[in-house]
């Protein structure tokens, strides 16, 4: 076996890039072109808080414009960095390409605890980095349109949108200049879960496919799958959520920064959650075994790992130790490509993140062109399906009495038939038809090529084209 140094996101990323790209036919400039980060630019910046001025960090990284506006979350965590940045704004370029929503790739990131402050001084200190960044269009509905990452949600998404507005008073597309805002302030429904829903749905997906779950030595679908997530953050207490309850699946472990909780029978997940809002963590929790070295549970006998929190939690430490056959990133790049090696030569399915957790952005796309287009999904045609459905009802009904065939629909049936699609119907629909067929462009690279050995490498090689297309029309 080679020896095996544990790279750094950034590098990981660029591993799996030189992956895909090797078995491609791509000149070596436009595959460097592809490859690189266009800009980075870092803002220092001083806020008056407590009776003393504070300086913090940010960043807001453009890895590819080949198309605008490029999209990505802003990360608030202690240790963002340079390398951070750039390694999920490359994710996003191929994350989009690979979902076909129509945007370059970016992400931007503040080195701050957000647990070290208050709302009121959290407002200060994100206006003024919105401020920095909107004075250089790094935040502009054309050109660079952020959404919520670890750290951020709804709430910074508003002050943010409102900062612009201020600075933007004729803008009239205002609204798109960030994603994962408030229903109340131009959001869209569906998109705070939108990231879990997306894993839920790529799940679903994979297992419509036996071929494919085959490879993981599982069968059938997901009901009684045991699962253990990390992190219950938005992304993976929506998805544990969601499979638990809709899916039938057994969340038999959770992990959070204080630790992790085990139930063979399965967690009781509403009542996890409520502890950790309650408290900030599991310990204590009434539901579940309490493991306090919560990492651990990674290693745990399972049928489904979902990685959910952060990076580089499944690494050159514990890849041997891993049991779970089947691996889903809902959170960005938690396998390091050190690991991804160990993990493939050992038969574990990787759903590589690049999919598995475009949820988010996909239906930041809709918020997007909600909010380009001034008006609800739905707003124009739901009555008029309803009336249509309707009359069919009606007349069936007729039909029934007038031969005296005595056919009653159910009422359940007339229910839900009757009630046409409202936004958060036709959110769920374009996310569950996006996820099936980015998994379906996946799969079959992976089953067409045999030189493609894994997802990750089909998802890279399915983007990589696309992105090359891209640039190549434009004469690149
Ligand atoms: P979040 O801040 O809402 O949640 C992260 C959760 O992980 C928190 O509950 C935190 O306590 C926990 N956590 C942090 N460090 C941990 C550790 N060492 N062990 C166990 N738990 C830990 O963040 P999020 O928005 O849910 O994002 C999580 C991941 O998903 C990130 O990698 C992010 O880039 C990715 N992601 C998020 C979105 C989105 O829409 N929010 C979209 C795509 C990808």
């Amino acid at each position: 076996m080679t020896q095996l140094r544990e790279p750094g996101f950034r590098d990981s990323v660029d591993i799996m890039f030189n992956r895909a790209v090797a078995v491609m036919d791509l000149s070596p400039g436009l595959v460097e072109k592809i490859r690189v980060c266009n800009s980075t630019y870092t803002v220092r910046f001083g806020v008056r808080l407590r009776g003393q001025i504070h300086t913090f960090t940010g960043y807001r990284s453009v890895h590819s414009e080949h198309m605008e506006p490029v999209k990505g979350g802003i990360r608030y965590a202690p240790g963002v960095n340079q390398d951070e940045v750039e390694a999920l704004a490359a994710l996003m370029t191929y994350k989009c390409a690979l979902v076909e929503t129509p945007f370059g790739g970016s992400k931007g990131g503040l080195c701050i605890d957000p647990r070290d402050w208050e709302p009121h001084e959290l407002e200060q200190i994100t206006r003024r980095f919105a401020y920095e960044l909107i004075k250089r269009d790094l935040i502009n509905p054309a050109q660079n349109v952020p959404a919520p990452d670890m750290g951020t949600g709804e709430r910074e998404m508003a002050w943010i949108v409102d900062q612009y507005a201020r600075m933007n008073t004729t803008d009239i597309n205002a609204r798109a200049c960030v994603t994962g805002k408030p229903l109340n302030a131009g959001g869209i429904q569906g998109r705070v879960e939108a990231t879990g829903r997306g894993v839920q749905y790529a799940l679903r997906e994979f297992f419509r496919h036996p071929e494919d779950v085959a490879k993981t030595g599982l069968s059938g679908d997901l009901d009684g799958k045991r699962i253990v997530v990390q992190g219950l953050g938005n992304v993976g207490s929506h998805a544990a959520r969601f499979l638990a309850q809709e899916d039938g699946a057994r969340i038999v472990g959770v992990i959070e920064r204080d630790g992790g909780l085990w139930d063979d029978a399965g967690l009781d997940i509403e009542a996890v959650l409520a502890h950790l809002r309650a408290t900030g963590g599991v310990r204590n929790c009434p539901v579940g075994r309490f493991e306090p070295v919560g990492a651990e549970l990674l290693e745990a006998d399972c049928d489904i790992l979902i990685p959910a929190a952060m990076e580089g939690v499944i690494n050159l430490d514990n890849a041997a130790r891993i049991r779970a056959p089947l691996i889903i990133e809902a959170a960005n790049g938690p396998v390091t490509a050190g690991a991804d090696e160990i993990l493939r030569r050992r038969g574990i399915v990787i759903i590589p993140d690049l999919y598995a957790n475009a949820g988010g952005v996909t239906v930041s796309y809709f918020e997007w062109v909600k909010n380009l287009s001034h008006i609800r999904f739905g707003r124009m045609q739901r009555r008029a399906e309803e009336a249509r459905n309707r009359l069919l009802v009606e007349e069936l009904e007729r039909l029934s009495a007038d031969r005296g065939l005595g056919w009653t629909l159910s009422p359940d049936f007339k229910r839900r038939f009757l009630t046409g699609a409202g936004e958060l119907e036709l959110v769920r629909s374009g996310l569950d038809d996006t996820m099936r067929i980015a998994y379906q462009s996946m799969r079959e690279v992976w089953h067409a090529r045999p030189d493609v050995s894994d997802l990750r490498m089909a998802a890279f090689i399915v983007a990589i084209d696309r992105v090359a297309k891209s640039y190549q029309s434009k004469g690149l």
